[in-house]
């Protein structure tokens, strides 16, 4: 039985213990520990596909997956409840294995032992506990992982997801048809503080010139087709945390730049290569998976990971358009990206096309000149009036024209007012 749980209940803080350890969880997680805890190892949460995808089918000798998880400094109940949700909502026989992968988290975190503890007395033998020697960075830890595996296909997973009904069988279905397809479920959202499940509408992954992931939203019309609430979507780039692909074609493809470091821009990195060498990448509406959004991560705080990161994959794929990396994340230029000679020996292997493909065929929004019409960009000025007014703004490319909060203190208050008025600073 999975029980329905009363979150408006639940998250009432009772005492100053409660307190305390809501404060501590956010502190150690940036997420709400105290209500993860208290929901306890399952629950029920709403069915968010569209009524469409009850009609599709799939078919009767899908490849079997496994299922690999990697964790850094992460809660216990959100990892048991993550398995339990996988457990309940994924016929077991498409199931060969779950690899939870312990990245070499810090001391005081101490998830392992309780979840070996539990995993005892609850799970069957085909969820494997590993550690890595030392921490390496979710993207050597997921290779690490991918390696080990023994199923046709892997599927990623982030370490705090809960996975929703019938998530599974279409991302299958789609490689068994074709296995040069990667494949995303739609993300939910886990709201990280009051913990409800939020369906998320549907869109597809995009990037900027600085390698930055970011998502856009299907044109308009584009529903005014119900069938596109399930078809799957063409997608340039993957949000990272959740994708399934074939085994034998992940490794064909290179695996991951294993010279990146901690967290950022694999996604990018990895997306461009699918479309550049070969396979292709899809979102698919119908399965559908709620990962934990935070506003930071509690970890890695030292190092712009992400940007090295990026300008790896800058130097590696974008070829005469590096200029526009460059313009994007001007620190970057001079700076030493590290050994590129396994990418670019794998570029070399696997004939991939040039980059401006992929500009033209898979993402033609993002335009040389950086005029990404129509899209806003959110700025946040460090040091200046804007920084100790905390006023953030939204501005329109090529307007002079910001989205703003309509309050006294001009700060981003819950509920504020939004409205539209002339940018209070320009330059950027
Ligand atoms: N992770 C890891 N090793 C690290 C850093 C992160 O295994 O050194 C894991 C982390 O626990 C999570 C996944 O990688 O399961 C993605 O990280 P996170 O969720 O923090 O990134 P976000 O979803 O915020 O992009
Ligand atoms: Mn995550």
């Amino acid at each position: 039985m999975i029980p329905e749980v009363n979150l408006t209940e639940l998250y009432k803080i009772q005492n100053k213990d409660e307190q305390l350890r809501y404060n501590e969880g956010f502190k150690k997680y940036v997420f709400n520990a105290l209500l993860s805890d208290k929901i306890g190892a399952r629950r029920k949460i709403p069915d968010s596909r569209h009524h469409l995808c009850f009609n599709q089918t799939y078919s009767h000798l899908l490849p079997q997956a496994s299922i690999i998880i990697c964790y850094y400094n992460e809660l216990a109940s959100v990892i048991i409840r993550m398995i339990n949700s996988i457990l309940d909502r994924t016929p077991r026989d498409l199931l060969k294995e779950i690899l939870l992968i312990d990245d070499h988290s810090e001391p005081e975190y101490e998830a392992t032992n309780y979840i070996k503890a539990y995993a005892k007395e609850n799970w069957p033998d085909n969820i494997k506990f590993l550690r890595t020697t030392k921490n390496e960075g979710l993207i050597r830890a997921r290779v690490f992982g991918a390696n080990i595996a023994s199923a046709d296909v892997i599927v990623f997973l982030d370490s705090h997801c809960e996975v929703n009904e019938g998530w599974l069988e279409p991302l299958l279905d789609r490689i068994k048809e074709k296995r040069t397809r990667i494949v995303c479920p739609a993300i939910d959202i886990i709201n990280a503080d009051n913990m409800a499940y939020i369906p998320a509408p549907l869109a597809k992954g995009g990037m900027n010139w600085g390698l930055t992931f970011v998502w856009n939203y299907p044109e308009r019309g584009y529903f005014d087709d119900p069938q596109n609430y399930v078809r799957p979507l063409k997608s340039a780039t993957m949000a990272g945390g959740l994708f399934a692909v074939d085994k034998d074609y992940f490794n064909k493809l290179g695996q991951y730049d294993k010279g990146m470091e901690i967290w950022g821009a694999e996604n990018v990195e990895i997306s461009i290569r699918i479309w550049l060498c070969g396979g292709e990448l899809e979102i698919i509406p119908c399965s559908r998976v709620g990962h934990i959004f935070r506003r930071t991560r509690p970890y890695g705080i030292h190092s712009d990971t992400q940007g090295k990161n990026a300008y790896r994959a800058a130097m590696v794929w974008l070829d005469e358009y590096k200029e526009n990396f460059f313009k994007a994340r001007p620190h970057y230029r001079n700076k030493d990206p590290g050994d590129l000679s396994e990418m670019m020996a794998l570029k070399e292997r696997l004939q991939c096309k040039p980059f401006n493909w992929f500009l033209k065929n898979i993402y033609p929004i993002l335009k040389p000149n950086n005029d990404l019409k129509g899209a806003a960009e959110i700025y946040r000025k460090k040091n200046t009036d804007w920084d100790k007014s905390k006023l953030y703004k939204i501005e329109l490319y090529g307007t002079n024209l910001c989205l703003a909060c309509k309050n006294e203190s001009n700060k981003l208050d819950k509920k504020a007012i939004i409205i539209l008025q002339r940018c209070f600073r320009m330059s950027y």
